[in-house]
């Protein structure tokens, strides 16, 4: 049995960051850049306008009031084909190229019009309310260095300098494989011997949660010929998640079944609560992960050690899910020499947050994970936590924590 933070430097030892594949910016939101991206043009193009105004040359506005004869007008998408001489001043709206001859804006609220003149009202210095060509984006400027995870004002710049296709990390694809003699499917009403094979949309959904793609296959019973075949045809992906059949008992056949497709088994069986029974092991650059059947232990084990590996295939360097400190507001007694993971909601406290136990922690209550729930990491040296005491929580669902409304003043 080996310990929490070895199975996970295992898993993640194991684990290749995956190749590149070319996808158009609106399905580039959330991946990672695997090239680095440079531009080939100055945004903006020109010297336009920040105000809707009037373009004009700097000495002619020092002073005031400066009285202007209107000469055009230059609305945005346009550009002004006669030059500002001095005297003279044309109209101009927000984005619109600055003319021949202006350095120059007012804005509209410091001017009167009258008869094709126009008067300015305050004095207004050089250069004023213009934005410079380049001001964002300099010719052969970098603006995606690789590993960058793309947000929406990425693409906005790879937009804005006519980058329609981006190359990112690729998703993993990731087979789920539910193994047990007593599951029956969404659509069965399960007899008193049967349960739903719920695991199969807690993991899928997971997996699209993490950014990879999810494949469930069908059910397999415990029967060893049918996993070793159903586990073969999930190699393929290049992950394989099974649920069940990794314990000690008479009908556990996943770690027999991996080991005849020839996976590399690394371990079998954490130091851990829940989700002891944990396997892993490689074929290739294909990863391959036993969890338990009971599905808080599945839900757990994805948590810690599927999710970060998901994150690292697709390119991430942040791959863990967020870890906040909490005080425990109730003691727990925990298993001897097992790293336990308390299933808590987290509460704020003032500037910190506090950990409140779920009264049920048995691994086979799965709603003890639903409404954003959190896992106290108690250590495994510890036989009790102590209410008071400050542990770390892995934060499973991070817009579940944002319980307030930003304050803003004035
Ligand atoms: P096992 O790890 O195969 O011994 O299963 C442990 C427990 O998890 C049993 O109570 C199973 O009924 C339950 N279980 C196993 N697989 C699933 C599944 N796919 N969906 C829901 N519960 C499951
Ligand atoms: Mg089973």
């Amino acid at each position: 049995m080996i310990s929490v933070g070895e199975a996970l430097r295992t898993i993640l030892d194991a684990t290749p960051v995956l190749g590149a594949e070319r996808v158009t910016l609106l399905d580039a939101c959330g991946r990672v850049a695997a090239e680095a991206i440079t531009s080939t043009r100055a945004v903006p193009a020109s010297d336009n306008s920040a105000m809707d105004g009037i373009a004009v040359r700097g000495d002619d506005v020092a002073s005031a009031p400066a009285r202007l004869r209107l000469i055009g007008s230059a609305p945005a998408g346009s550009v002004l084909a006669a030059p500002i001489e001095a005297g003279t001043a044309a109209k101009i709206f927000t984005g619109s190229v600055i003319p021949d001859g202006a350095d120059t804006v007012v804005r509209v609220e410091d001017l009167d019009h009258a008869n094709g003149w126009v008067t300015v009202r305050v004095p207004v210095a050089r250069g004023a309310n213009v934005r410079r060509r380049g001001e964002d984006i300099m010719p052969d400027a970098t603006v995606v260095a690789p590993g960058t995870v793309l947000g929406p004002a990425d693409l906005g710049v790879l937009a804005s300098v006519g980058r329609a296709m981006v190359s990112v990390t690729r998703r993993p694809r990731v087979a789920i494989v539910s193994t047990g003699a007593e599951l029956v499917e969404i659509d069965e009403t399960p007899g008193p011997a049967q349960v739903v094979n719920s695991n199969a949309y807690v993991l899928a959904a997971a997996v699209r949660d993490a950014g990879a793609d999810p494949v469930v296959l069908p059910i397999v019973r415990d029967r060893f010929e049918d996993i070793r075949a159903r586990i073969e045809e999930a190699a393929q992906a290049d992950v394989v998640l099974s649920t069940g059949g990794v314990s000690v008992g008479e009908f556990d056949f996943v770690r027999d079944a991996l080991d005849a497709i020839g996976v590399e088994r690394r371990f079998w069986k954490v130091a851990q609560k829940p989700g002891k029974p944990l396997t892993f092991g490689t074929l290739g650059r294909h990863l391959f992960f036993g969890l338990p059947g009971n599905p808080v232990s599945a839900l757990v084990c994805f948590g810690v050690y599927v999710w970060p590996s998901l994150r690292k295939l697709a390119g991430h360097s942040a791959i863990h899910h967020p870890v906040v400190t909490a005080r425990l507001a109730t003691p727990v007694r925990k298993a001897t020499s097992l790293t336990e993971f308390v299933r808590v909601h987290l509460v704020r406290d003032g500037a910190g947050w506090i950990a409140k136990p779920f009264a049920a922690q048995s691994s086979a209550v799965l709603t003890s994970l639903t409404a954003g729930a959190g896992l106290l990491v108690g250590p495994a040296t510890e036989t009790a936590l102590e209410a008071g005491a400050v542990y770390p929580v892995i934060v499973l669902d991070g817009a579940t924590m944002a319980t307030e409304n930003p304050s803003f003043s004035g």
